[in-house]
């Protein structure tokens, strides 16, 4: 794997199929996904190098590197980390206690001032945090500190259709790993 500063746009390359070579800038891209993306042969089309994103404290670190529009994408995604980390969910005594043995609670989403999400019981609001795209795994965390306050009590988190879009994103196996976190809430309160 190629980290995304690392010089390989100026290193030679070679293609291992055809023998193709030439400077890594000459190659063309390929597949992209969440955290890489592939780079290929512009004669033959194999894949010459797999290049990783740069996060955050890899583009701070390489700041010369980054372009002015890249710097203002990581300024933002900045601000936006700021703002979680000021205002998440960290344990279940930021929660409100709720009477019931049954506790349904809905994991929503709103668009206000940015992405939102909101756990909601009925009519009341329980948290709101800033949403990320593809929060699958965020998911799960907050079942954790649900349970860890509400215990057995607590039933189901069930994501709202609204909510959907921006918590599956484009990751085929997102519902899939929503459900198992809910089954796992389902089987502690059937196993006491
Ligand atoms: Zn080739």
């Amino acid at each position: 794997m190629t980290n995304y500063y690392d010089d390989w746009k100026e290193q030679p390359q070679t293609c291992r199929a055809c023998g193709w070579q030439s400077r890594g800038c000459d190659l063309t891209q390929g597949e992209v996904f969440a955290e890489l993306f592939e780079v290929c042969c512009p004669k033959c089309g194999e894949k010459v190098l797999t290049v990783s994103f740069p996060t955050i404290d890899e583009s701070r670190r390489n700041w010369d590197k980054v372009s002015p529009a890249d710097r203002i994408v990581v300024e933002l995604a900045e601000r936006r980390r700021q703002e979680f980390e000021r205002r998440m969910l960290r344990s279940p005594e930021q929660l409100p206690d709720l009477p019931g043995n049954d506790l349904v609670l809905v994991w929503d989403y709103e668009d206000r001032n940015g992405h939102e999400t909101v756990i909601r019981f009925g009519a009341q609001e329980l948290w709101r945090e800033p949403a990320f795209f593809e929060g699958c795994e965020r998911f799960g965390e907050i079942a954790e500190i649900l349970f860890a306050k509400y215990g057995t009590r607590l039933q189901d988190l069930v994501p709202t259709r609204g909510s959907q879009l921006f918590l599956y994103g484009d990751r085929i196996g997102a519902p899939a790993r929503i459900e198992k976190f809910r089954q796992r809430l389902g089987q502690r309160r059937r196993t006491p």
